[in-house]
This record gives structure tokens, sequence and C-alpha cells, in this order.
């Protein structure tokens, strides 16, 4: 079976890290020249909307996925008129702007933080009056990793944004939180679904750094009922990650990724069925595997440079994954995993 993936970075070289064993055969489908996914299949490198190539990119597969949610929406409505694609182009439109799936979590009563659209200055003016400092302007699309996100803590930084051309962003209260956290889950074509451990995640500037599972994590039972809402309204396939903060024993949704997740690199080595192989799993309409932690896992990512493979090696019980990317600063180039105990 050929499974087609829109992306070639490294969540795409780890899916087909775990279809592989499995007998599947993969395609890549990435305007990028950069890729990380040499000698684990065809690799087409042309533009989302050269709808030739897109065609052709299609009729080569069984069933298509994608690694990020940046995908044009019209490409990924294109390829569902020729092949499965899991998750939905419906699910991509809702989860690729930041404005729709605050308004979907209110439609599902999920608690989410003080939120507004954004499209000129006293927009901007008036959600301070209402909720006061500090708060976060973000794009409503295509920002990722705390990329296109300005936080506004006084009147100065504020008044600074007068005159700016401001559209197209939402503004945030920005919240005091005691954790963030996510929860991965998987549901399968044949309607099982299959939840990963709580990680608990330390950003830094907006960039994830260390994942922990949570074992038996109090809040658990509360996400995936948020989590089992956005699967029951999407008819959703596929791994979902959602991202949380944490306040006061509440929970407030931060965002969806429909796809497999930074924050659950550890499930790897970490579970008996990784959400790589899980989401391939859900996408084939295969029984999906056992999610359940081995162990109190810590996953670090190595961001614009490796560290020395001795260094790595050296360390007991330490996973590491090289993406195989041209290092550059603040780019993810790989991580480890490991059991929780030991330092680098
Ligand atoms: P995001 O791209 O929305 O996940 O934001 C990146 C990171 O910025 C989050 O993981 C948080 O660490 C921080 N952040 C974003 N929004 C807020 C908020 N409303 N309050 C506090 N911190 C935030």
């Amino acid at each position: 079976m050929n499974i087609g993936i829109l992306g070639a970075g490294q969540l795409s070289r780890m899916l087909a890290i775990a279809g592989i064993p499995m007998g599947f055969n993969f395609i890549f489908y990435s305007p990028s020249d950069q890729n990380c996914v040499k000698n684990l299949g065809k690799v087409i490198n042309k533009s989302y909307d050269d709808q030739e190539a897109v065609i052709e990119f299609a009729s080569l597969c069984d069933v298509i996925t994608y690694e990020n949610e940046n995908i044009p929406y019209e490409t990924a409505v294109l390829i569902e008129s020729l092949k499965p694609l899991y998750p939905s182009a419906n699910t991509l439109l809702n989860t690729q702007d930041r404005l729709l799936e605050k308004q979907l979590f209110h439609s599902l009563n999920i608690p989410t933080v003080p939120f507004k659209c954004v499209d000129n200055y006293q927009d901007l003016f008036d959600f301070v009056e209402e909720y006061d400092f500090p708060v976060i302007i973000k794009k409503r699309t295509q920002g990722y990793d705390g990329k296109g996100q300005i936080k506004i803590i006084s009147n100065k930084d504020l008044v600074k944004l007068e005159g700016e051309m401001l559209c197209n962003l939402i503004v945030e209260k920005m919240v005091n939180f005691e954790r963030e956290i996510s929860i991965i889950g998987t549901k399968s074509l044949n309607g099982e679904i299959a939840y990963y451990d709580i990680c608990e995640n330390k950003h830094i500037n907006g960039v994830l750094h260390r994942t922990c599972n949570k074992i038996k994590d109090p809040i658990f039972e509360n996400a995936k009922i948020y989590l089992n809402k956005v699967f029951e309204h999407f008819n959703y396939v596929g791994c979902l990650a959602f991202e949380f903060f944490q306040c006061k024993g509440m929970i407030y949704a931060n965002e969806l990724a429909p796809r497999v997740h930074n924050t659950g690199h550890w499930t790897i080595e970490g579970t008996f069925c990784s959400q790589f192989e899980n989401h391939i799993r859900a996408i084939v309409g295969l029984p999906l595997g056992n999610t359940e932690s081995l162990a109190n896992f810590e996953m670090e990512n190595f961001i614009g440079r490796l560290p020395l493979l001795n260094e790595i090696f050296n360390l007991k019980d330490t996973y590491f994954h090289d993406y195989q990317k041209e290092p550059k600063p603040g780019r993810k180039l790989g991580h480890i995993s490991r059991k929780i105990g030991y330092s680098l």
C-alpha cells in the first residue's frame, strides 16, 4: 500500500520510519527542496498550487495524510476529491486559522482564555481596555513556534503599534499558567480511539524545548473529554494533539494540531505503539496499538545545533534522533528521549 504525505520534514520522516517495517511505501510531496526523508520513499518537489503535480501525486497514493496544518485548503480539497485524505480538508481549514479554531472551542463548550479578532488598532485598544495588560497578538494563519506573535505588556508596547498595519490577527489575554500540557489521541477509520498520557511541556520564546509524560495525571480525564468533542465534531481520523494552559486546576484550550506532534515524540520509545505508528494504523483502518506509557520519559529538542554523539551515547537509557537537517539558528534538528533520572 502506498501512503502519501504532504510535507517532508521530521514528522514525515518519523511517520515513514514507523510505517516502513509494517510494509507500507511512502511518497512525499513537498514544496521545499530541503527534506528529512532521503531514502525513505519517492519525493515530489513541487509547489502546492501545481495542480498537475498534485494530481500525479494523488494518483500514486492509496491514502494521503499531512505533517502540518499549513497546507493550502484548496490543495487539500483537490486531493480529497481524488483519494482518501485524513484528517479531512475541513479539519485543516478549521485548525489553520486561530480565530476559527477558538470559535470552534466556544461552540463545543471548551474553555479558552479571552480572545478577539483584530483588524485594526482600535480592536486591540478596546480589548486591552476590557481585559488589561498583558496581552499577546498572534497571526491568525501561518504562525508556528511563536512566530508572528507579539507580547504587549504595557501601554508603551501598545502605543508603538499605533499606525502599524494590524489585520488578520487575534489578541488573547496572557495567562500566568502553572503549566502547559497537551494530550494526544488517535482515532481510527473504524472509530477506535486510543489516548497517550498527558504531556507536560516547557516552551522557551514560543518554541517547545522539553516534554515529560505524566502518568495518571489528574487532568487526563478532563483533557480526554475535550479531545473527544473535537474527534466527534470532525468525524476525525488520525492523530490529534490538543494543547492547553493549566491555571488553578482549570484547563484552557490553546490550540489543536491535526497531526502527529512534537510533544508526542517520547511515545516512540516510551510506549509500545508510538503516535507515528498509530497514525498510520488509523488512516489505513488497522486496529490501534497499546498507548500505555512504559516508564516516565522526558524528551528534549535540539534547536540550532546538535550535541556531540559522544555526549549522548555516554548516557544510559537515552535514545537519539537526528532529523538530517542543515543546522540553522532556531531550527529543530533532532531530539533525545530518555527515562527520567538521567541528565545531559
Ligand atoms: P502558540 O503558538 O499559541 O502555542 O504560542 C506559543 C507559546 O507562547 C505557548 O506555548 C505559550 O508558552 C505562549 N503563549 C501563547 N499564548 C499565550 C497566552 N494567551 N498566555 C500565556 N502564554 C501564551
